[in-house]
């Protein structure tokens, strides 16, 4: 496999987390997307289409084909080595303007990286710590996270569309008694409003509701930042040193063939640089688009 500067192979990085808050997260995200693929090819799609049918190729072509990108672009973004450490990048011995010394890492760090307390690392154009993937979403890691996003919220987009009729004639419709059971499932089992299996379905369509939600969350809020040229923290900051045009911002997050990450992790997508270097908005020519790659 040929990969660019930004599509290096995968450094031995360890999978599992090391803290805690990480472990369960991270658990939590592959026994709930494990348990909502099965629910949906042993239980729902076999209920609507006979197997093997067309539809029904159709359907498990579609769900497989999401959640390979769900979790191809998750262990990316765990595997791709985004920190100051990645043998890609060579850090100077003398402090440059804009650099900082990191007392933690004992090096010198270049501008829009920050440490990580929970990785103990200076992570490259640190965008946040994701807790679902244990690891930090930076430089070379941050396209596989938006595609990843983009896949969850399909998955959780396509799952609420296919499963609404099955969920709708279990419960008994979608009005108000059942969003109530939604909310406080064990009352409404305990005082007899539903039986165990409407209790499990009714626990399974909470979870797709909230998912839904969640990843419509966080799409908007990536799509917001990457749109600006931000990373969440100089969005905090109110930082616009970095700010270019709306398509080279998604550029230096989804490298010069944009429109290629979303369909393969293994699709080369060349970033303008790596990670070390970024001209500032003062430099940037608004009135020319032509970009230059190194
Ligand atoms: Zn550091
Ligand atoms: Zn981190």
């Amino acid at each position: 496999m040929d990969f660019g500067v930004d599509q290096k192979p995968p450094s031995p990085k360890r999978v599992w987390p090391k803290n805690l808050t990480d472990r369960i997260a991270f658990s939590f995200t592959h026994i709930g997307l494990t348990g909502i693929i099965l629910f949906n090819l042993f239980v729902v799609l076999p209920i609507y289409h006979k197997p093997f049918s067309f539809w029904y190729n159709f359907h498990l072509f579609n769900g497989l084909f999401i959640a390979f990108g769900v979790f191809t672009n998750l262990y990316m973004t765990i595997l791709t080595d985004s920190t100051v450490k990645s043998s890609e990048i060579s850090l100077p011995s003398v402090l440059l303007p804009g650099w900082y010394y990191c007392h933690n890492c004992r090096m010198n760090a270049p501008p829009r990286s920050h440490h990580c307390p929970l990785c103990d690392i200076c992570v490259l154009k640190r965008d946040h710590h994701c807790i679902f993937t244990g690891n930090c979403v930076g430089h070379i890691n941050h396209r596989y996270f938006i595609c990843m996003s983009l896949y969850l919220w399909l998955g959780a987009f396509y799952t609420m569309m296919f499963d609404f009729e099955y969920f709708s004639s279990v419960l008994g419709g979608f009005g108000p008694q059942t969003w109530l059971k939604m909310v406080f499932p064990m009352v409404a089992y305990l005082l007899g409003y539903c039986s165990l299996h409407q209790l499990g379905i009714l626990f399974v369509c909470g979870v797709c509701c909230m998912a839904m939600f969640l990843f419509t969350c966080l799409m908007s809020f990536q799509i917001f930042f990457i749109s600006r040229g931000q990373t969440q923290f100089e969005c905090k900051k109110k930082i616009k040193d970095y700010q270019k045009n709306f398509k080279q911002n998604w550029v230096e997050v989804l490298g010069k063939r944009w429109y290629l990450p979303i369909f393969g992790y293994f699709l080369k997508s060349r970033l303008p640089g790596d990670g070390t270097h970024f001209s500032k908005t003062t430099a940037f020519d608004s009135n020319n688009d032509h970009v230059k790659f190194m």
